[in-house]
């Protein structure tokens, strides 16, 4: 395969690449063009305040959980000091974010095992971060790729997944089977900054409704363009 000069490997050069594997190249191309300084959206200043931020962001946003964080983690900042934050006092922190009894249950729990299976250090597996509550693959996925720069998996939130299927780069309809297709399509080596520029993208033009299909340079490999549900 001949590789791009950006590094992303994915200038289709060779006539024996399949239509659609030249139409997926174009599109990382497209978003490179776009984002190439795509990142998390999350203010944190290491592992364990991304795990905390990204607990928090479930059916919440970035900008409302980054107003939350500050007072937060000056207040519990390590695994240790959040878990045995009093639920109450943590609740009326995280109120604002919404379903704040779960999440507080699961600041603490999460804090409790960390610093009792972990030595108080965030897990870099996705298998170990995936048993400490309120984890899933999603949010183990933004802490391996972001905090630590593994590429374990793809993180499809809704935006990866509504752009995934306007672009048809998935049939799939859930977040896992999605992110198995991402992964079969996408670059290893992409797959980290490819879910925070679909991200990026999702909020910045490929809005949920009416998405800005005439100022997006996605329009000539995107199936869905100037119709998409
Ligand atoms: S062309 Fe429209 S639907 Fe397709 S990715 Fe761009 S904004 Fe989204």
């Amino acid at each position: 395969m001949t590789r791009s000069k950006s590094g992303s490997g994915t200038t289709p050069r060779s006539p024996r690449w399949p239509p659609e594997r030249i139409r997926v190249a174009a599109i990382l191309r497209g978003l490179d063009r776009m984002y190439s300084e795509a990142d998390c959206e999350l203010h944190r200043d290491n592992p364990f305040q991304l795990l905390c931020a990204t607990i928090l962001s479930a059916q919440c946003t970035d900008e409302r959980v980054n107003q939350v964080t500050p007072l937060l983690f000056a207040q519990f900042s390590t695994p240790a000091a959040m878990s045995m934050a009093p639920p109450l006092a943590l609740e009326q922190l995280i109120h604002s974010t919404g379903f704040f009894r779960n999440k507080a249950k699961n600041l603490i729990g999460a804090s409790r095992a960390i610093v009792e299976r972990y030595g108080g250090q965030v897990p870099r597996t996705m298998a170990e971060l995936c048993e400490l509550p309120g984890v899933a693959r999603k949010t183990a996925n933004v802490v391996l790729g972001t905090a630590f720069g593994l590429a374990e998996g793809i993180v499809v939130d809704t935006h990866v997944q509504r752009l995934a299927q306007r672009l048809t780069l998935t049939r799939s309809s859930t977040p896992e089977k999605i992110e198995q297709d991402l992964m079969t399509v996408v670059p290893r080596e992409r797959w980290i900054l490819f879910a925070h520029q679909m991200i990026w993208h999702g909020r910045r033009r490929c809005f949920a409704r009416r998405p800005d299909c005439e100022h997006c340079p996605l329009v000539p490999h995107c199936p869905s363009a100037f119709h998409a549900a």
